[in-house]
């Protein structure tokens, strides 16, 4: 048996993901304890968790037994049955719920176990509308670079960064097509906003021109994007998009992976924009990470026409997760962590941008507790900030009790919606000091 204190090494029979050999031969951290917005590691030593569990699923914070014992009663009242031919109560149940508060005209969903199922579920759906309506040729999806969508068949397809993962199993199933992303403050066709004309959006359509409009079956996006650092788009670029899109029967899926639940401070990051989704996929918030669990929704008229859904997961419409997710809504409703992501977000963006005097701070961004600081080396030339120093600032930030993460040009924050004030200032101070002790290494 390993004993408690053991870091991960070189020696062990465990599979990292995206971990590089070199960071596992000077050993992993373990994480062994969670409470509220704090984790432990294997020798006892408190991190305030700034990206709730890395990936972020822990909307709710850590160690709710609520949540626990709602596992427990549905394992024990009757914990899985097929999602073919039956029916079980926590999915039924969950669904009802979802289709209150999703946005929109959303009212059909089926669960799967994360984000990428999710994906992967959504986009043969919105193929299967179009096979079963007779437009069989509609097998291209378009996405966006920078994108991510998951690591699966289809969701890889439109994968849009971490490009190293798509190249890993390529030649993939064809039928990806990549718009670009409305990434402002690095504009890939180097335009102004608003001067742009949003031309990201408009570019859209003669991308669809050139591929065959009656070879596309759907977009998908997501509502801010996390490779770019927590950003988000114009205000006029979903609604111009979705014109755009309706024009050719294409569909939109928004995949809410990150930002529903709160993440941005409404219940869902398409609240942000006047747009209603043919598709919504969701997962990390939904469950809080308590179970793997992801969802897809759907519009009426994707889902009347089809005789059947041609699709089987052994896990899917899970009884267990469901009734961990309902209990999970309820914490988010009771507690209103909605509007606290949104009132801490303001907060936390508040004192964030109180350190853009630091010449390495390029653009201090975030929509409610999802935010970012984008580094340069050139606040002119907005260069991109070298990988090793924002891993640098990663790794002084944990030094001193505070777990973060890099994402693309940015350091990137999204703790538990719980998060209080206290440590937001605490946060605040860590960061503030990581950046000095970089910028004095660097010598800027
Ligand atoms: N879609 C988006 C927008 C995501 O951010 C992610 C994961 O970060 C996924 C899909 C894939 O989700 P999972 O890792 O649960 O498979």
């Amino acid at each position: 048996m390993i004993e408690k204190t053991k870091k991960l090494d070189a020696s062990s029979n465990l599979i990292l993901h995206l971990t590089a050999t070199s960071d596992i031969e000077q050993g992993i951290s373990v994480i062994t304890r969670g409470e509220g917005v704090y984790v432990w590691d294997q020798d006892g030593k408190k991190y305030l968790d700034l990206d709730s569990g890395v990936t972020r699923p822990v909307h709710v914070g850590y160690g709710r037994k609520e949540l626990a014992q709602a596992a427990y009663d549905q394992m024990v009242a009757m914990v899985y049955y097929t999602p073919k031919g039956y029916a079980n109560l926590p999915a039924m149940q969950l669904a009802e719920r979802l289709e209150e508060i999703v946005p929109g005209d959303i009212r059909n969903f089926t669960f799967d176990c994360g984000g990428s199922d999710a994906v992967e579920t959504a986009m043969k759906l919105a193929r299967q509308y179009h096979v079963d309506r007779g437009d069989k040729m509609r097998y291209k999806v378009i996405s966006r670079r920078g994108a991510y969508h998951g690591v699966n068949g289809l969701g890889i397809r439109a994968l849009g960064t971490v490009i190293n993962m798509r190249h890993a199993v390529e030649p993939m199933a064809p039928g990806s097509v990549f718009a670009e992303s409305p990434y402002c403050y690095r504009c890939p066709y180097t335009l102004n906003y608003p001067d742009c004309d949003i031309h990201c959006a408009r570019d859209v359509g003669r991308i669809i021109e050139f591929e065959g409009p009656d070879m596309i079956s759907a977009m998908i996006a997501e509502p801010f994007q996390q490779n770019f650092g927590a950003y988000g788009p114009p205000p006029e670029y979903f609604p111009m998009l979705h014109k755009i899109l309706d024009q050719y029967g294409i569909l939109l899926i928004i995949d809410e992976v990150i930002c529903g639940f709160g993440r941005t401070g409404k219940m869902f990051g398409m609240e942000h924009f006047d747009v209603k989704p043919d598709l919504l996929t969701m997962a990390k918030g939904l469950s809080s990470g308590y179970s793997p669990l992801g969802a897809v929704g759907c519009t009426d008229s994707v889902i009347e026409k089809m005789e059947m859904f041609a699709h089987l997961r052994t896990y899917a419409n899970h009884p267990t997760s469901c009734a961990v997710a309902i209990k999970n809504l309820e914490i988010i409703q009771d507690e209103k962590l909605v509007a606290n992501a949104a009132a801490m977000g303001e907060y936390f963006l508040e004192g964030l941008r109180g350190l853009t005097h630091h010449p390495s701070v390029g653009e201090v961004r975030g929509t409610g507790l999802w935010t970012a600081i984008d580094f340069t080396t050139n606040k002119h030339t907005r260069a991109i900030m070298p990988i090793a120093n924002l891993v640098s600032m990663v790794n002084r930030a944990k030094e001193k009790g505070v777990i973060t993460k890099l994402m693309g040009p940015t350091l990137e924050f999204a703790p538990p919606l719980i998060i209080n004030r206290e440590d937001i200032d605490f946060a605040l101070r860590v960061i503030d000091e990581c950046i000095t002790e970089e910028e004095g290494a660097m010598g800027l």
